[in-house]
């Protein structure tokens, strides 16, 4: 299994040592515009190699360099300054994505290989590969509200005092300021919530779903004020998707891909059935009217900033 990270700062570093730590790799390419930046990654992750699982790392000056590869992801781009949104980063990021999707296609095989997206706005970016690559949207797979899910099941699980492996939950819609909480289909343990909290005698009043809420909102602005970007749980979340593609698991996973909503297509995040060929089936989940607003509103957002560029 061949993988080619393009962009290699600290995104893209953090998640070449997660996917290497998986132990499916045996070959990774860093490829950067920096490329004294690509080779001194490609030189410390061969270090850390030798103390873990052996996969051949090296950095690529050109794309010619990427060629083989079955699966491409995209960690290149400007990310968040303090105060900045994701949306923010529109259009710098759109130039870096038709700049880099037209040469990653002449390079690899359309038939089979698989594009991850990490670049913010993701979903932005995930309509604007697949309409460049033209590949089917199944295999244009942004990571999505995979890490937004994730900080939900991290906070309820500390709430519950359940362990997060317990935790159903999921986070819908943009990977951004207007992503939603599927509160309607949060289950533990295969309990509804609310007889979950019942049994467990706990109480989460509607003030304390909305501060947790507020938290998974705010989660992305709060660690890189504190630290000056986000890395560690993207480049885990990126790791698992990889598993769950190259190991062919057919996990639910929140991604964002192009698909039909309502009368719409579009990308954004819903939870969908994601296996070796990607995407195989995406799922639309109980959800209060509240929520449903809240998805459509998601929706226009993404589609608006999509019809900007
Ligand atoms: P960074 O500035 O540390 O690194 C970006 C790298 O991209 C740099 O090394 C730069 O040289 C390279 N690059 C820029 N344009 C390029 C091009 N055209 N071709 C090749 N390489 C190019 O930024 P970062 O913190 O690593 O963030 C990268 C992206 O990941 C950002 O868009 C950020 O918002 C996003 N991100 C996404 C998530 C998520 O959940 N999806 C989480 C965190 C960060």
């Amino acid at each position: 299994m061949k993988v080619a990270i393009i962009g290699v700062g600290s995104v893209g570093s953090a998640v070449a040592t997660a996917v290497k730590n998986t132990g499916l790799v045996h070959e990774m390419v860093l490829f950067d515009r920096d490329g004294v930046r690509a080779r001194a990654a490609a030189e410390d992750l061969g270090h850390a190699a030798t103390f873990g699982f052996d996969v051949k790392i090296t950095a690529v000056s050109n794309y010619r360099g990427i060629r083989g590869s079955d699966i491409v992801i995209i960690a290149a781009g400007a990310n968040q300054k303090p105060g900045e949104t994701r949306t923010d980063l529109l259009e710098n990021n759109a130039d870096v994505i038709r700049d880099i999707v037209p040469r990653v296609m002449d390079n690899v095989d359309a038939k089979k290989v698989v594009l991850i997206l990490v670049t913010n706005p993701q979903d932005v970016m995930v309509m604007l590969a697949q309409s460049i690559s033209k590949l089917p949207p199944s295999r244009v797979i942004g990571t999505g509200t995979m890490l937004d899910s994730a900080r939900l099941r991290t906070i309820l699980s500390r709430q519950l005092s359940v362990s997060p492996q317990s935790i159903n939950s999921y986070v819908l819609g943009e990977h951004g300021d207007s992503s939603v909480v599927n509160w309607s289909a949060v289950t533990v343990g295969g309990l509804m919530l609310d007889d979950f909290c019942k049994q467990s005698k706990i109480s989460l009043p509607k003030t304390t779903r909305n501060t947790i809420e507020h938290r998974v909102h705010n989660a992305a602005y709060e660690i890189i004020r504190g630290r000056g970007a986000t890395w560690d749980g993207i480049g885990a979340a990126v790791a698992d998707l990889l598993r769950c593609i190259i190991n062919d698991e057919a996990r639910i996973l929140t991604v964002s891909t192009v698909s039909g909503i309502g009368k719409n297509v579009l990308a954004m995040s819903l939870p969908r059935v994601v296996g070796a060929h990607g995407v195989i089936t995406s799922l639309m989940p109980k959800m209060s009217p509240q929520e449903s607003a809240g998805l459509k509103r998601s929706g226009k957002i993404i589609q608006k900033n999509f019809n900007a560029l």
